[in-house]
């Protein structure tokens, strides 16, 4: 069961009962690479939801008027293992009851139990600036290094792309995965490489998952792996509300508060945000 604190996100003021979107913080840093403290943004992402007036004019939406509940955070397992299952778990239940789940991490590695969730009935879009895509790293399979080859293994090839990537090796077998790198989309533009990457997956429901290192560390330095040549947070703001109807659930991963100036929780809590605001909008118009 989540254990739920004092400090709720802003505006989500609905019952588990009555909400359709359903947020919950996963405090999970166990396979970071090399800065810790994810753990810490579930709480920080939070109190920065509170900096946003409720209304939205650009969206015409008032977040007060969103069925919309915060849940508190996972329990804190003993393995990576046993962390990965219970996510499973409370996404199964969120999903089986037809809610919208919304995942605060963490690390990377909480992603591909709550996509297992949705099994083959989704497709998943990454962004990132790494390409996440080694089988194994250092041993462990739930490596926050292996969360896009963990997602392909569930939703199959064809069904997953990532975006924003300026970090692989060649040990991940890069010809194998699908991908738009940072250069590119830098000389294309965002807009034209995104159609492009959207036009390649098989099924309409998408499943986005945000690690805020795809983001430029000028726009988001509190992250534990930063890699310059990032996208803007204009151009991610394009990706969601692109998305928008197709929209099943979201997840924003590897803040990391102890290396951040605000200004990185700040914008995964309008992102959190955004994605309520263009999904509400998109589901009432439908
Ligand atoms: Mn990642
Ligand atoms: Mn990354």
């Amino acid at each position: 069961m989540p254990s739920r604190g004092a400090l709720v996100f802003a505006d989500a003021g609905y019952s588990m009962d009555d909400a359709y979107f359903v947020l919950f913080g996963v405090p999970f840093d166990r396979t970071t690479t090399f800065r810790s403290g994810t753990r810490f943004a579930p709480t920080t992402i939070r109190e920065a939801s509170r900096n946003f007036e409720a209304d939205m004019p650009e969206h015409g939406v008032d977040i007060r008027d969103v069925p919309f509940h915060d849940m508190g955070d996972l329990d804190e397992e003993g393995s990576a293992d046993e962390m990965v299952a219970a996510i499973e778990v409370e996404a199964r239940d969120l999903v089986s009851n037809g809610k919208f789940p919304i995942a605060i991490g963490g690390e990377h590695s909480i992603t591909p139990p709550i996509v297992k969730a949705f099994g083959s009935e989704v497709s998943v879009v990454i962004i990132d600036a790494h390409l996440d895509y080694n089988d194994e790293y250092q041993g462990l399979k739930h490596s926050h290094a292996c969360a896009h080859k963990r997602v392909e293994d569930i939703v199959g090839k064809g069904n997953v792309f990532a975006f924003g990537i300026r970090s692989w090796s060649k040990d991940e077998r890069p010809e194998e995965a699908l991908f738009a790198d940072a250069f590119t989309i830098h000389e294309r533009g965002c807009e034209e490489v995104f159609e492009d990457m959207l036009s390649r997956l098989d099924r309409k429901p998408v499943y986005l998952s945000l690690d805020i290192d795809g983001i430029d560390p000028a726009y988001a330095p509190g992250t534990g792996t930063p890699e310059p040549f990032g996208l803007t947070s204009f151009d991610v703001r394009y990706i969601v509300n692109r998305l928008a109807d197709r929209l099943v659930g979201f997840d924003v991963v590897e803040v990391c508060p102890p290396y951040d100036n605000g200004n990185t929780s700040m914008l995964a809590a309008r992102y959190v945000r955004e994605v309520v605001a263009v999904k509400w909008k998109a589901s009432r118009k439908g």
